[in-house]
């Protein structure tokens, strides 16, 4: 079988980072499974269909004409890596995440990448739903408002302009939202490690996965 790590934690907690760091190190395949759902997102926008049409949603997430390079996402050969960052498609992501269906449609996009020699993948429910067999699982978070100055931080380095109390909202209401859903909430895996990023460094918390994935 081909080993799986499954990093699942609340927006900005630095999980994408960890993860796409932990399987550089060791050669392995890579999935952003967030990046499925903002590209759902971003395309049922651009298809003119509503955030909370399942049918139609679901319909795009099945059809999504998506691929994935190293630092680059094309979709129907469009590059929109940074158009699938914004905080509007952040929070649509969010919105057509609480979808049965487009879950549904979006899981064997996502075991797809399950490739060898590995895989290290970050979400919300990979250790929960789409890889319940991973061989590590890790809760990766950090306070809110850590999580929040980060991503200013980032927005601000980009040249976006954003302001602090708001994203901190907006913040805490998609991981209400992630948080209370029915369909895949996101929680701590029984049988996943805890990893506190708020006063430690990225280097650090991906020295943790490693010694994990290692041991
Ligand atoms: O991780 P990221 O912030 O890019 O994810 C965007 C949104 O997609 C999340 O707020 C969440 O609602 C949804 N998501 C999900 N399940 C995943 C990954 C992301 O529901 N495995």
């Amino acid at each position: 079988v081909v080993p799986v790590i499954a990093i699942d934690g609340p927006s900005a907690s630095g999980k994408g980072t960890v993860a796409a760091r932990v399987a550089a190190t060791l050669g392995w395949n890579y999935l952003d499974s967030g990046a499925l759902y903002r590209l759902t997102a971003l395309a049922a926008q651009r298809a003119g269909v509503a955030w909370d049409d399942e049918p139609a949603v679901a319909a795009i997430a099945a059809g999504l004409d998506v691929v994935f390079a190293e630092g680059s996402i094309r979709l129907a050969g469009e590059e929109v890596e940074d158009a699938i960052r914004q905080e509007e498609i952040s929070s649509g992501a969010s919105q057509v995440a609480v979808l049965p269906s487009v879950r549904a449609a979006l899981l064997f996009r996502q075991r797809a990448f399950c490739r060898a020699p590995g895989l290290v993948a970050d979400g919300r429910d990979m250790a929960s739903v789409v890889f319940t067999d991973a061989a590590l699982k890790v809760f990766l978070t950090a306070s809110v408002e850590a999580r929040a100055e980060r991503r200013y931080k980032q927005l601000m380095a980009k040249g976006i302009a954003a302001r602090l109390q708001p994203l901190l909202l907006e913040m805490q209401q998609r991981d209400d939202r992630d948080r209370g859903r029915s369909v895949a909430p996101l929680q701590q895996d029984a049988n996943a490690s805890l990893l506190d990023t708020t006063d430690i460094p990225i280097d650090v918390a991906v020295a943790r996965v490693l010694d994990w994935a290692r041991a």
